[in-house]
């Protein structure tokens, strides 16, 4: 995963996308979009970040954001605590990504300037081509999940192992 990450950063690299709004785009709810990623990324994302002793619930941003109801319009599983979710990615911090070595595919892509808009789908795409292939070579289930609910999945799978397992294979909530 490592490696396919490498490559993605590089070609995206040689193509010089222009990022204008800082970080807008990674509070989802204010940027208006949403990011997807694969089982294969979040699996990686957990052996990253999500280990035991490191605690996204402690992330300074969720403390910082205001909390919105579920009747708010979200209409997927949450990543805060019940009845609340911060808006945007857990992972920005002061506007600053804080999860650069496992950020998905989607966030090493996305550009929002009007000059990458033309290369980014077939790019996008085929890269996620790649994950996939790695997915299935691993055996590990298709899975292509909104991020917020997939480390809702991740962190139900910490605390309850066999039932949150059981999500991140088949992608479902497990409420
Ligand atoms: S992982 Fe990083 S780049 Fe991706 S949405 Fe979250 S803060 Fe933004």
């Amino acid at each position: 995963m490592a490696d396919l990450y490498c490559r993605v950063d590089a070609d995206v690299a040689g193509r010089q996308g222009v990022c204008k709004a800082s970080g807008r785009c990674c509070r989802f709810e204010e940027y208006g979009h949403r990011l997807y990623v694969t089982h294969a990324e979040l699996i990686y994302f957990y052996a990253t970040y999500l280990q035991p002793g490191i605690n996204p619930a402690n992330n300074d941003h969720e403390a910082d954001t205001a909390a919105l109801p579920r009747t708010a319009g979200f209409p997927l599983p949450l990543y805060k605590g019940d009845g609340e979710f911060a808006p945007g990615c857990p992972w920005q911090v002061q506007g600053m990504c804080t999860a650069r070595d496992a950020r998905p595919l989607g966030c090493r892509i996305y550009f929002c300037d009007a000059d990458s808009r033309g290369w980014q789908g077939p790019v996008y795409e085929y890269w996620h081509q790649q994950f996939t292939a790695i997915q299935a070579r691993f055996g590990i289930d298709y899975g292509y999940v909104e991020w917020r609910h997939g480390l809702s999945l991740l962190r139900r799978a910490l605390a309850d192992p066999i039932a949150g397992q059981a999500g991140v294979a088949t992608g479902r909530d497990q409420e």
